[in-house]
């Protein structure tokens, strides 16, 4: 259900985006995800569907993209991506370390509309 939210404010900004730009037609939205956040694509585009029905994003695409996971080493200070489906440690790979810090990968943002 924490989707729900995301979406109506997402949606939000879109409408607002929307109406700024004298647009008549949303169809289709990419958004940035990072990998580490736990919005299932599935359950955005219906929340999506559901609460776009008879405005003017109603029947829009969401095209998913995610953004990979950056960690920062305690130790060390140095940054690195992790691939959270291949890579079972999260250990740095300057020194070894395990202890770190989260850059990005639970964001979320609207890269941009497209819209007719
Ligand atoms: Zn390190």
């Amino acid at each position: 259900m924490h989707e729900l939210p995301v979406i109506d404010s997402i949606l939000k900004i879109v409408l607002r985006h929307a109406v700024e730009n004298n647009v008549s037609r949303v169809v289709a939205i990419h958004l940035q995800v990072g990998e580490m956040s736990d919005l299932e694509d599935i359950w955005m585009q219906q929340y999506f569907d559901h609460l776009s029905k008879g405005g003017i994003a109603d029947g829009a695409v969401l095209k998913i993209e995610r953004t990979p996971v950056v960690l920062k080493c305690s130790d060390c200070g140095m940054s690195y991506a992790v691939n959270i489906k291949e890579t079972p440690s999260y250990e740095c790979p300057g020194c070894g370390s395990d202890k770190n810090t989260m850059v990005s990968g639970r964001e979320y943002f609207i890269k941009h509309l497209e819209a007719i």
